[in-house]
């Protein structure tokens, strides 16, 4: 038995067979759905069931409540078809000229930010350009063909060069290379963009926006690009580090921070040292972030950093009423398989 599925507001339409998981018979049949995890974790396939009814095999994953999937919130990565369905999701937009490219790159330039931080910045062939949205990753290609995932940290306006910024992995193959034998002017072969932690126009909601560690990457590039543009929605930008040297580009958050009015920048260490005199906020990022806005609810929020600050991060703030389709968020998971 099979069913018919309808996307919003494209028309486009495949077909589902009884048990298949809906994500998977999309991109069988070519359809550009988002999705990352494939677990129900990420919620990046989120969208809603306008008609018909889904179904959890598993039961249902953590990034939807319970009160969600009866107003017809679906992740459709974990569920499966129990009728025909209408969904509503955002399609990823295939016209666009966001392509995913294989390419050569020269390294530009080197600079450490912090003891473990490198800001990169690569240089591509002259006839060739990388577009991206803001927020997205790419990928170098090692010898052995693994791959190693690192955000785009500039605005996509800047055609010049592509800047990351690298944090030094204990005993890491690549990072270790970068930060001990690298040269300026070395070839690598980078493979993007990737990813949909990318900023949604179509809301209006002020931004809350947190990185944790080199998370900082994503969220300026995003920043970056609302700031040229002349975007005003309030942001609240909170960067969460150990130590005062780990906000390794604080300079830039409160430059905003001082030229915009609608832009408010809260750094927050765990592990401030003696030495760092540190008289602002402690503690987890996240917790500062509900200790200070009483009704999250209002927001967007955009999140980028390791896997712990962004799972504990998920839970509080679905906890705090947090809508799941309001929260984007980048998980800096090691990616370094084949
Ligand atoms: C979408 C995405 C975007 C990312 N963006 C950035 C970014 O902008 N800046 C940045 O610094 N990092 C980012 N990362 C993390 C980065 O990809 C890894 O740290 C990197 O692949 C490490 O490569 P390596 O060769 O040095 O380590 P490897 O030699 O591959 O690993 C060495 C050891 O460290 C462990 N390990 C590796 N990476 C991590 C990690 N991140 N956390 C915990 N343990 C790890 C491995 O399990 C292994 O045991 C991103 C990851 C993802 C998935």
């Amino acid at each position: 038995m099979s069913y018919q599925v309808t996307l919003k507001p494209s028309e486009h339409t495949f077909t589902v067979e009884e048990n298949e998981f809906i994500l998977d018979a999309a991109l069988r049949q070519g359809i550009a759905f988002p999705y990352q995890c494939k677990t129900g974790s990420c919620a990046t396939c989120l969208g809603n069931v306008t008609s018909g009814k889904v179904h959890y095999p598993d039961g249902l994953p953590l990034t939807i409540m319970e009160h969600e999937h009866e107003q017809g919130k679906a992740v459709f990565c974990v569920s499966v078809a129990k009728s025909d369905l209408e969904l509503k999701v955002n399609e990823i937009d295939s016209s666009s000229d966001v392509q995913i490219k294989t390419l050569p790159a020269r390294v530009n330039s080197l600079k450490r930010l912090a003891d473990d931080v490198m800001e990169m910045t690569l240089k591509l062939p002259a006839s060739e350009s990388m577009n991206f949205y803001a927020g997205q990753y790419l990928e170098f290609i090692m010898r052995d063909k693994s791959r190693r995932a690192f955000s785009i940290a500039n605005s996509p306006s800047n055609e010049e060069y592509l800047e990351l910024h690298l944090r030094q992995v204990p005993d890491g193959i690549f990072t270790n290379h970068v930060f001990d034998s690298m040269k300026e002017k070395a070839m690598v072969r980078i493979e993007g963009p990737f990813g949909n932690f990318y900023i949604r126009d179509t809301s209006n909601r002020p931004l809350i926006m947190i990185a944790g560690g080199t998370g900082f990457a994503p969220i300026k590039s995003i920043l970056e690009k609302l700031i040229e543009e002349g975007d005003t929605r309030p942001v609240e930008i909170y960067w969460g580090a150990r130590a005062k040297a780990d906000l390794y580009r604080n300079d830039l958050p409160e430059k905003w921070a001082l030229q915009f009015e609608h832009i408010n920048y809260i750094p927050v260490l765990s592990e401030a040292k003696d030495e760092d005199n540190w008289e602002g906020r402690t503690g987890f990022v996240h917790e500062a972030v509900v200790e200070d806005i009483s009704d999250i609810s209002h927001y967007d929020i955009y999140m980028a950093g390791p896997p712990i600050m962004i799972n504990s991060a998920k839970a509080k703030f679905s906890e705090q009423g947090l809508p799941v389709d309001q929260l984007y968020s980048d998980s800096f998971e090691y990616a370094g398989a084949l």
